[in-house]
């Protein structure tokens, strides 16, 4: 094998293992740092998007900064649209983009959900270059196993391309983003605690919706969310709990008359007609009217 796929192959082995202890949205000085390849280091980004290590002739991965909305990066088709650097089609940066089309070599994508936090996305390979536009299509792959021989692997994966396969494999990235972003911002919002019981582990917390996404209303955005820990976020997704617009929590009152554990005691029973623990400034507070949207409904399931 070239030393270009073993170099790649590294990459994603070591990518899944940072994702596997710490989830898909990795911080920036770790992708900087990077990882070791027979005894070099090989960072995964550079200030500039499309990315060469010294050790490989092409590039290895391909990043867009935090800003504007997800769509931008989108085509009709699903397909991510990724920019030329500058407007040179034959920059060495895209001539080596094109070349890695050509070879259909597969790449990292990182986009940027918020200053310094990256969602990796790979393998994902270049299937078109538009000249005119000064932008690549790009698709996105199925996750190569680990230890699959990676040769063979790949020539597979490239022979099967199906585009109806990559539209959607590519069009889940969107949904990834867009769930990553709610998180990371809702979490921030309540400095990575427990809205109701002020737990501090961010691994254990998720970013509720206080009005259900699959509802046109129910918008991932800040107001719209509860930073809550596992536990709570269960709870108050199956009514066990409700916030009064005045964020005051209530715990259902068949609830309130059970007697168990510790758990039962402090855990639920404990909240009731306690204050939601709410974020330090006052414009990421969550919206009176989707509290209210949400209570009427557990007053209903009470
Ligand atoms: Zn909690």
């Amino acid at each position: 094998m070239d030393i270009d796929l073993q170099v790649r192959i590294a990459a994603f082995n070591w990518l899944s293992e940072q994702v596997n202890s710490q989830g898909d949205v990795l911080p920036r000085k770790l992708l900087e740092s990077g990882f070791d390849f027979q005894g070099q280091r090989i960072p995964l980004v550079a200030p500039q998007g499309i990315f060469k290590p010294q050790i490989l002739d092409l590039p290895l991965s391909i990043t867009t900064a935090p800003k504007g909305p997800y769509d931008d990066y989108f085509g009709k088709d699903n397909f991510l649209i990724y920019r030329y650097r500058g407007t040179d089609p034959n920059h060495r940066d895209n001539g080596g983009l094109r070349k890695v089309f050509e070879l259909k070599r597969p790449l990292v994508y990182f986009h940027g959900i918020e200053p310094g936090k990256y969602l990796a996305t790979y393998p994902v390979y270049i299937i078109g270059d538009d000249p005119s536009n000064l932008t690549f299509k790009v698709a996105v792959d199925d996750a190569i196993p680990v230890y699959e021989p990676a040769e063979t692997n790949f020539a597979r994966q490239v022979a099967e391309v199906s585009d109806a396969r990559h539209a959607y494999l590519t069009s889940t990235v969107k949904i990834r983003l867009r769930q990553r972003s709610f998180r990371e911002k809702v979490l921030d919002a309540y400095k990575s605690q427990c809205a109701f019981c002020r737990l501090k582990h961010r691994e254990l917390l998720d970013a509720a919706h206080i009005i259900p996404d699959n509802l046109p209303e129910g918008k991932s955005t800040i107001e719209n969310g509860l930073s809550l820990c596992k536990l709570h976020h269960a709870a108050y997704d199956s009514f066990l709990i409700g916030v009064t617009p005045d964020y005051i929590i209530h715990v259902r009152e068949d609830i309130l008359e059970e007697e168990d554990g510790p758990v039962l005691q402090h855990g639920l029973k404990g909240l009731h007609r306690t204050k939601l623990i709410l974020p330090v400034s006052k414009d990421k507070y969550p919206s009176k009217d989707a509290l209210d949207w949400r209570y009427s409904r557990f007053t209903k399931a009470s």
